[in-house]
């Protein structure tokens, strides 16, 4: 049996593995993946049957303990890490060792991303979403149509776009921007958000709990752990 019969564009193999799956493996996980690889879809097979006990040694040294191959057990931990990573799948145990089931990059939910997909995952942090009036409502909906500060439901006739830190120091991103109710808008005027929350909180607006969970957010939002869904 010659590899031709596997089909497998060896060319675009190594570039999708290099540049989109390796990046997402460790170098264990990286080594099992190629002897997988290696020894099933290289030869047009779709499933291998690999005994770690003695192939561990055939696939890398030196990473762990200076020199040596990895243990049978990191063998069978990043068997598992490859498979809640969507690489491979685990079909049976078998005497002579596990059956697996290896998928190329292209075959991998989410590896492969278009330049496409990056550009848009980038822009996010560029958009404005105060003075562009199409992409105020994504900030509404992240905030679940409630006002960030008092709870208040919002509807799209009666919400604010507030600044976090007000202009001209603050800017109009989304880690800055909150939806909020004209009132809150206006009581909170030039104020730093958590004065303003602890206001609230002194007024019996807000509880104990609900201050602390917005200062949570604030700071989240602050980390861009908070991007709207657009
Ligand atoms: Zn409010």
């Amino acid at each position: 049996m010659s590899n031709e019969s596997s089909n497998i564009d060896l060319k675009l193999f190594i570039e999708q593995f290099h540049d989109f799956l390796a990046p997402k493996l460790d170098t264990y996980e990286q080594a099992l993946y190629l002897y997988i690889f290696r020894h099933s879809r290289l030869l047009g097979l779709d499933e291998v049957v690999i005994g770690f006990k003695s192939a561990r040694a055939r696939m890398a040294c030196g990473i762990g303990e200076k020199g040596k191959p990895m243990s049978e057990n990191s063998a069978y931990e990043k068997l598992q890490s490859l498979k809640s990573k969507g690489c491979i799948e685990i079909v049976s145990s078998e005497r002579t060792g596990r059956r697996l089931r290896l998928k190329l990059p292209s075959e991998i939910p989410g590896v492969i991303t278009s330049p496409a997909d990056e550009a848009s995952a980038v822009s996010i942090e560029d958009m404005d979403f105060f003075s562009v009036p199409e992409n105020r409502p994504f900030i509404l909906e992240r905030e679940s149509h409630h006002c960030f500060y008092c709870k208040r439901s919002l509807n799209s006739e009666n919400y604010v776009i507030e600044h976090i830190v007000s202009r001209p120091e603050g800017n109009n991103s989304y880690r800055n921007l909150v939806a909020a109710c004209r009132e809150c808008n206006n009581r909170k005027n030039d104020s730093s958000a958590d004065d303003f929350l602890r206001t609230l909180y002194r007024e019996s607006f807000l509880t104990a709990t609900e201050l602390q969970s917005c200062m949570e957010k604030i700071e989240r939002l602050k980390n861009g752990e908070l991007k709207p869904k657009i």
